[in-house]
């Protein structure tokens, strides 16, 4: 079996010109970075602006094992799947971040046959989108620094700094340290911090802006810091908000490339799912679906994480409404909800999965909430025995769930012909009846704890001192409308990474809360999750080179 980067590289691409062409769209319509991928002009996404809307289908999944459950596998084997079968169908994806890329995980292009390509180019440095936004957050901070080098006339107090450096990267060491050492000409000494790019909230900004004026707008409206007597003090009055709208203009527009079988795919925006709101750009999103008749599209991580913020922060400000929705299983992570060890997974153990498949029956109950069909699908891997297909099949026709087998990743889109039939018949014959789980009107922390009880499972809420006065500095300063992010370990429906399957009587903690005023919602940092994650004693970094003659291996 090739490995995914072989696969890829094997691929005959088309010209991106002509995937554009299929969409209906003019070389004029796209900008050209390089022959295989593009950006779509603002002009372009104007003049679809009042086309109809194609239906909308999210691809989620369970509780991950720590290798990634194929959701995007399985969002790119459904397209080509759809557009084997005649249909006009558009991918709408994140593009990855660097730090699973060297770490555990590795890149995010999908798997198998069902990849979206050029791969290396997608997995590194792409059409620079991830450069742009680190550059405009830097910015930010680097303004903020000297401004109070050079007098503070803001007033910004030291020790109240909320906004921090980013940099696409696992790196641990950034997460607390020292800035300004040295002379008096050397800035303010402060303790400082580095988030990751995909956590950034300048990542989100870019993800939620409709456009260019509404970007400037929330950029503006970034809390930096807070000064002397408490007030915020915001990136518009630091005054950089034009220029860090220069770095950003051309990452707003959404990049086109195609999967191996030539599926145009829109692939924009990269927040992560358990620690910002996970999905790709809403320009992105709402320009497939005014060019094509199916947008599928992914969330990250589990159903608790990416789901619930796809429906709870990305629907609730847009406007968009999900038609189906398609929650991605494995044998393997049911096996591993039930207690198995990641190296035992390959092996068939009906107990475990039955001890697991709790999880599922869990995120199943969890996005009935919101109104929306939902057809499971078991995302199969060879290791994966007929009686352990059979009894998942089982599980969920009996919960009067539509269910299907994806073969996508050994057969490209003829292995997702029985999900593609399956999704299509739900959208035929289930009206989604889309509704947010809660109100704007509620407290801060009844949204909390409302996600808590009835997403995550929790008995209740705890919040540490500190979490308490910042939900009341944010009513008071007049956010507790703001929908809420929640920060939170992906491998557990609890805060707690260890409780696997579908814990009960655990109560969820609230650790550390902030308002990211220009994206538009609350961010509630649960357990122990970092906004920089760390590198595994053997990174994917490891087993990545190139050859003499230029090409690039170990990158999945
Ligand atoms: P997610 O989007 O859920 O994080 P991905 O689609 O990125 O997951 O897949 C994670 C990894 O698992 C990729 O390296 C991919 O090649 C691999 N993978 C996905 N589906 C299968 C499968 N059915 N069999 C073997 N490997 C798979
Ligand atoms: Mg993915």
């Amino acid at each position: 079996m090739l490995t995914d980067i072989e696969i890829a590289q094997q691929a005959e691409m088309e010209p991106i010109k002509n995937v554009a062409a299929k969409l209906g769209m003019s070389e004029d319509d796209i900008e050209m970075y390089g022959k295989y991928k593009a950006k779509i002009s603002d002009e372009y996404m104007q003049s679809v602006k009042n086309n109809e809307n194609g239906k909308l289908i999210l691809v989620t999944a369970i509780n991950p094992t720590p290798a990634g459950e194929g959701k995007t596998t399985v969002t790119v084997g459904l397209g080509q799947a759809m557009c084997k079968l005649g249909k006009k169908a558009v991918i709408a994806l994140r593009e990855p971040s660097l730090g699973p890329c060297f770490g555990i995980k590795g890149g995010a292009a999908g798997g198998g046959y069902a990849q979206v390509v050029p791969m290396e180019d997608l997995n590194l440095h792409f059409t620079g989108d991830f450069h742009a936004i680190t550059s405009a957050n830097n910015l930010l901070a680097a303004v903020m620094d000297n401004h109070m080098h050079q007098g503070n006339t803001l007033r910004i107090d030291p020790k109240r700094i909320v906004f921090k450096r980013c940099l696409d990267m696992n790196d641990r060491v950034l997460r607390n340290i020292i800035v300004g050492m040295g002379k008096k000409g050397d800035g303010v000494m402060r303790q400082d911090g580095f988030v990751i790019t995909v956590a950034s909230e300048i990542m989100a900004i870019l993800c939620l802006a409709i456009d260019i004026k509404d970007l400037q707008e929330r950029l503006s409206r970034i809390i930096v810091a807070y000064n002397v007597d408490n007030e915020p003090v915001t990136a518009g009055e630091l005054k950089c908000v034009g220029a860090m709208t220069a770095l950003l203009k051309d990452a707003i527009k959404p990049n086109l490339i195609q999967t191996l079988e030539h599926t145009p795919a829109l692939v924009h925006g990269g927040p992560f799912a358990n620690i910002a709101h996970g999905c790709n750009s809403v320009r992105a999103t709402q320009t497939a679906l005014k060019i094509a008749d199916y947008v599928i599209t992914e969330a990250g991580f589990g159903a608790d994480l990416g789901a619930e913020k796809f429906f709870d922060i990305k629907c609730r400000m847009t406007g968009l409404k999900p038609d189906a929705v398609v929650l991605v299983a494995t044998v393997r992570a049911l096996k591993y909800n039930g207690g198995v060890a990641k190296a035992n997974l390959g092996e068939e153990n009906l107990e475990a999965l039955e001890k697991g498949i709790v999880n599922l029956e869990k995120h199943i109950e969890n996005l009935q909430l919101y109104g929306v069909p939902v057809v499971v699908t078991l995302n199969r891997f060879v290791s994966d025995t007929d009686a352990e297909l059979a009894f998942v099949r089982e599980f969920c026709e009996k919960r009067g769930c539509d269910f299907a087998l994806a073969n996508v990743w050994e057969k490209g889109g003829e292995g997702g012909i029985e999900l593609a039939n399956a999704v299509l018949n739900t959208l035929e014959t289930k009206e989604s009846h889309f509704k947010v789980l809660y109100e704007d009107n509620l407290s801060i922390k009844e949204k909390i704890e409302t996600i808590a009880k009835k997403i995550y499972g929790a008995d209740g809420v705890t919040y540490s001192a500190e979490a308490d006065r910042a939900i009341a500095k944010i009513e008071e300063m007049g956010f507790a409308n703001m929908p809420v992010c929640m920060a939170k370990n992906q491998y557990s429906l609890s805060d707690d990474a260890k409780k696997l399957g579908r814990p009960t009587g655990f109560t969820v903690n609230i650790r550390e809360v902030y308002v990211s005023a220009g994206a538009g919602f609350v961010v509630a940092i649960t357990g122990a999750i970092m906004t920089m994650p760390g590198l595994p004693k053997v990174p994917a970094a490891e087993r990545i080179y190139v050859d003499d003659e230029g090409v690039t291996h170990g990158l999945f």
